[in-house]
């Protein structure tokens, strides 16, 4: 296979979604409408992004030896990506308990199993040596995504950090990464800044490029030395936003690796997340290159 090497060091969840008319509160139980039960977690939905559109991914994570493992596992490989670098844990599969109401909002739990069992072994570091970029969020233990940084900062891979669940981060981390994504709310977040260009500045001012998703407003790129710009989403009709974040950081990896210019790259990534946004699910939703590529041609962006 061509394309890119895209390695994703990161979580694995099953997904389990119930949709229902109003959330209970506390103590209460109420009627659910729908159950479905899919693979996510932020590592498996970027990689299964990047692979879908071209690049050479693999997941390095942990899973359970149990269904839910299964599930994932075969949803990585049915998608191209290399599981290899897949360890099964004692722990059981990490998943995310979501609820989701009439009015499309959620609430989710999530329990971490196996993720919080990561570890980076010889041939992890292998991987990531040889990879053109690595994809790191936060959903595996904070030491491993310093380790894969640094390592991959050391090698010349670059680094592409989505900051999520927010938490704050090390100067050795942010020192390793090459390219922040993450949306509004957690580039306020991870600052303590109100303000969304404070915000950015702040970040700016540690990390080469600053992308920050803005949903159906489109992203922003702040660059070292140049002023921030800002590009149009693609117009859609949306059906379901999860993953759209995910999406557009894989894309954006692989567009970036393939050596695309960052007006292009951006514009790359925005259509994936668009399309992801048209169909319900995370993984189930990404679109293939094909798809993207006539949605840019067809040029609704920017
Ligand atoms: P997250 O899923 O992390 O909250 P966003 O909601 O900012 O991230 O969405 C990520 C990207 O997905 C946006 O920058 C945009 O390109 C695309 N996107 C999200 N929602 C829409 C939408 N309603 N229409 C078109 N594109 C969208």
């Amino acid at each position: 296979m061509s394309g890119p090497g895209i390695v994703v060091v990161g979580s694995a969840n099953v997904d389990m979604v119930v949709y229902v008319q109003r959330a209970p509160a506390l103590g209460e139980t109420v009627a659910g409408e729908r159950f479905t039960r899919g693979p996510g977690g932020k590592g498996a939905n970027q990689a299964i992004a990047a692979a879908r559109l071209g690049g050479r991914a693999a997941l390095v994570g942990a899973i359970g030896d149990d269904d839910a493992g299964a599930l994932l596992r075969d949803a990585l490989t049915a998608a191209g990506v290399d599981v290899a670098g897949l360890r099964v844990s004692t722990e059981p599969t990490g998943s995310a308990h979501i609820v989701v109401d009439a009015e499309g909002a959620n609430a989710i739990v999530v329990v971490p199993g196996a993720n919080a069992a990561v570890t980076l072994s010889d041939e992890d570091h292998a991987r990531i040596a040889a990879a053109d970029a690595v994809l790191l969020q936060l959903e595996v233990p904070l030491g491993v995504v310093v380790d894969a940084a640094t390592a991959a900062r050391a090698a010349g891979t670059k680094v592409v950090l989505t900051p999520a669940p927010v938490q704050p981060l090390p100067d050795t981390l942010l020192r390793a990464v090459d390219v922040l994504v993450l949306n509004e709310h957690e580039a306020r977040g991870l600052t303590g800044q109100d303000d969304l260009d404070v915000a950015v500045e702040e970040l700016a001012a540690r990390v080469a490029d600053v992308v920050v998703t803005l949903g159906e407003r489109g992203c922003l790129h702040r660059a070292a030395g140049a002023a921030p710009v800002r590009r149009a989403a693609f117009a859609v009709d949306a059906v379901d936003t999860t993953g759209a974040g995910d999406t557009f950081a894989g894309a954006l990896a692989v567009a970036r690796a393939e050596g695309r210019p960052w007006p292009e790259a951006l514009d790359w990534a925005s259509a994936a997340a668009a399309l992801a946004v048209t169909r319900a699910g995370a993984s189930a939703a990404m679109p293939d290159r094909a798809a993207v590529e006539r949605l840019v041609a067809a040029g609704d962006g920017a």
